[in-house]
This record gives C-alpha cells, sequence and structure tokens, in this order.
C-alpha cells in the first residue's frame, strides 16, 4: 500500500504493543465470541491494563495523554484482524468523549476512569424502529420529576447494549412547559436502573459484536444524569458523529486494504494452466482501480487524521471519508468472493471471505448508512462547490 508519513517512532512502538496484546489476549478466543456474539468482561479489563482504552483521555481521569495518531492504531490492528466485536473505540473515541466534554465534575469522576479501566462499558443508543438513519425523529421520551427524569422508549441495534454498565439514551422532553424547548437531551442510564431491560439481536455481521435492544420502561433517573444541556441533544449527537464516522472511516479503510492485500496475494499465488491469476488483465485492471481507490481514500483519511489530531474537527469530510472507505471496501470484499471461484464460499477461506462481504455491509450502514451521508453531502453541494 501507498508509504504513511502520519505515524512517529512512539506510534509505531505502540503500534507492536497492540499488535502483541490482540495476538496473545483476543485473537485465541475471537471464535468462541463468535458464536455467542459477546466479549467477556474480562477481555475489556485486560484491555485497560494493556493501556488499549480511552488513549486519548487525560491522565487526570484515568487515560493515557496519547496522541489522536494511537487511536488510529488501535482501530487499525482490530480492523486488520476482523475484530469488529472488540470494538474499543466505540468505548474509547465515541463513547468517553461525550463525558469529556459535557460531563460535570462529578459526572466525569463517576464514569471516565471506569471507562478508561475497562471496569465500566459504555453505549450510546440514539437508533429507533423508526428513527435509523432520521436521528431528529426518535420518539423516547422523558418527563421531568421533583428530582430527576422518567424514561420510557425502545432503542434498536445497540453496540455492546446487553453489556453495558452506563448507557447514553438520546430521548425527548414529554411534559413540556409552554414555550419550553421539545428538542432531544441527552441521560445517562446506569444498567442497573429498574425499568431498563435489554435484549441481544441475532445478525449475521460482525457476529462478535454485542447488538441489542434496550427496552426504557418508566426507567427514573436523578437530575445528575442530564449529559449537558437540556435541548441540546440533536446538536450533541450530530457533533459527536464527526468523530465516530472517523473511526469507522478509519476502520474501513484498514479492513479494505487488508482484504485487498490478502486478494493480491492469493491472485499470485492462484495457478492457471498459463500462469497465475494476477495474469489476466481483466483482474489486473479491476484490482488496479482498487487499489487507486484505496490508495486516494487512505490519502484523504490521513489528512482527515492529521486535522482531528490537531483539533480540528471536520463532521463533513469524517462523512466523505466513511461514505467513500466503506463503499471501497464493499467492492473489495465482492471481488475477493469471486476471483477465488468455488474456494471463495467453501471451507474455511470460503466462510472468511462471505463473512467480510456481510461485514462490509454492517460498515456502509453503521453509523449513518451510505444513502443518507450522499442526500446529506448532496445537500450540502450548493454551498460548498
Ligand atoms: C452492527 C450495528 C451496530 C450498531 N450500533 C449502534 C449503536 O451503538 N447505537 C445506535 O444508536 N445505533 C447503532 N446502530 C444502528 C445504525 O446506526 C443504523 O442501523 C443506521 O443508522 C441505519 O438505520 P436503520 O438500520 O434504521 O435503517 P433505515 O433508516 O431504515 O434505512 C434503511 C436503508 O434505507 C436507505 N435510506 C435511508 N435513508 C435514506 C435517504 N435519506 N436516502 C436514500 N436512502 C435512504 C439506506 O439504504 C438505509 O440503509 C448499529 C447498527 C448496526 C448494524
Amino acid at each position: 500500500m501507498i508509504k504513511r508519513d502520519i505515524f512517529s517512532p512512539s506510534d509505531d512502538r505502540f503500534r507492536l504493543h497492540v499488535a502483541a496484546f490482540l495476538d496473545s489476549e483476543i485473537a485465541p478466543h475471537y471464535s468462541v465470541w463468535e458464536s455467542t456474539g459477546r466479549i467477556p468482561r474480562d477481555a475489556w479489563l485486560k484491555a485497560g491494563a494493556a493501556g488499549l482504552l480511552c488513549r486519548t483521555a487525560p491522565a487526570l481521569h484515568g487515560g493515557h495523554d496519547a496522541p489522536f495518531t494511537e487511536a488510529v492504531v488501535i482501530a487499525e490492528e482490530l480492523a486488520k484482524r476482523r475484530f469488529a466485536g472488540f470494538l474499543t473505540f466505540l468505548q474509547s473515541d465515541i463513547v468517553a468523549p461525550y463525558f469529556l466534554k459535557l460531563a460535570t465534575d462529578s459526572q466525569k469522576q463517576a464514569y471516565i476512569p471506569d471507562l478508561c479501566s475497562g471496569a465500566k462499558l459504555g453505549a450510546i443508543a440514539m437508533t429507533e424502529q423508526q428513527s435509523g438513519s432520521e436521528i431528529q425523529y426518535m420518539k423516547t421520551a422523558f418527563t421531568r420529576r421533583a428530582d430527576g427524569f422518567s424514561i420510557s422508549g425502545e432503542k434498536k441495534h445497540i453496540s455492546n447494549g446487553f453489556s453495558a454498565d452506563v448507557i447514553l439514551v438520546a430521548a425527548r422532553r414529554a411534559n413540556l412547559p409552554s414555550g419550553g424547548d421539545p428538542q432531544l437531551s441527552l441521560l445517562i442510564v446506569d444498567g442497573g436502573t429498574p425499568g431498563l431491560s435489554r435484549e441481544p439481536i441475532p445478525k449475521s455481521g460482525m457476529r462478535a459484536l454485542d447488538t441489542s435492544k434496550i427496552v426504557l420502561d418508566n426507567c427514573i433517573v436523578g437530575d445528575d444524569k442530564l449529559l449537558g444541556a437540556e435541548g441540546r441533544g440533536l446538536f450533541y449527537l450530530l457533533t459527536f458523529l464527526g468523530l465516530e464516522r472517523l473511526m469507522l472511516a478509519i476502520y474501513a479503510q484498514a479492513s479494505a486494504t487488508a482484504i485487498l492485500q490478502e486478494l493480491v496475494t492469493f491472485c499470485t499465488e492462484r495457478k492457471t494452466s498459463t500462469g497465475c491469476l494476477l495474469d489476466y488483465q481483466t483482474n489486473y485492471c479491476r484490482l488496479a482501480d482498487l487499489y487507486a481507490e484505496c490508495s486516494v481514500n487512505q490519502s484523504f483519511i490521513d489528512a482527515c487524521i492529521i486535522a482531528q489530531a490537531r483539533g480540528k474537527h471536520d463532521p463533513k469530510a469524517s462523512s466523505l471519508a466513511k461514505l467513500r472507505a466503506t463503499e471501497t471496501l464493499k467492492s473489495i470484499a465482492v471481488l475477493a468472493v469471486q476471483l477465488r471461484g468455488a474456494q471463495g464460499i467453501s471451507d474455511g477461506m470460503g466462510a472468511r471471505v462471505t463473512q467480510d462481504v456481510v461485514d462490509s455491509c454492517v460498515q456502509s450502514i453503521w453509523g449513518g448508512a451510505s444513502e443518507t451521508l450522499r442526500d446529506a453531502i448532496g445537500r450540502s453541494l450548493v454551498n460548498s462547490i
């Protein structure tokens, strides 16, 4: 693949540490976790102890004060090994930033050190049956009480939803005073809150990832569980979705690179009567196109990474990166089955590469489906060009 120059020697050393951890502590168990659909808590605690959680969080709160490039290294090493179920960046770079940026001091103390150590597992619950792509229309509602909030509603497809100890729930106010703000708010719901129930959703993609339905039936939480300002939830979600989409783009890009590399190796080794599969012009031209797409995507994503590391958050660039990386990944994953012929659907190799196709479809759906990203990008064109 193209040479990248965004990583420091210290990032490179950290990459070796991450790789060694994943190979020794995660790889031996991963296929079992794919069948159970969940990662045991012990793995999270080990990851926390090895310094793999909340890398960029301040040391003051139990993090590591690390540069953003180290968060990138972790996501890339997970993707290379197809460890999507062990979605540490959900905890570190998607959930924790809400606490770091919006929480009060006592909320920070209550949650961030445990998210850093793996003692608490976090989730963010936006999606509902009728509002996956259209988060602004979610129906989960809360009523204000004298001492806090009562929340009711149903969330679907929530990563870490079954295991999470702390769930950020997006909900809108039901008993609105006249002239009040009907917008969404973010509420912290702890795992043991009465009225909270969860149910894993069986699925064919990202099989080790705990993805669950969450039901909130009059869940009562205290005043101290409002995160940020009331009524600012949609603004927060749309802002933080930028970093989420960049992390998903980084993950998809590393998946695409790994699958393309394996495919080129396969085409070189697969003998035909006159040479190997890579000798056919039809094949090397298609691979050349995908290599070009992949390389250009990488350069764009690296530019986004550098900007993010410098504190320049650009949600639109993250959407572009996610759209390009996940769509290229899907093309590569499908070709990786096709060029293997019958082997692409047979035995262990066939199982792996067909699973890659399904997993690549997950990547162009979660965090905003490609169509919704195109829709938003398309609508903004009039002001962009
Ligand atoms: C493995 C996994 C993990 C997830 N984890 C989380 C999580 O942790 N938290 C959370 O809140 N959510 C999570 N989700 C939900 C995810 O964000 C939604 O699935 C996604 O936003 C799409 O919503 P939907 O599934 O309801 O599809 P829908 O909104 O029903 O859309 C279905 C399809 O319709 C098309 N479509 C939608 N809108 C448009 C449009 N404007 N123009 C053209 N076509 C359109 C797209 O092809 C889209 O894929 C997860 C999903 C998966 C698969």
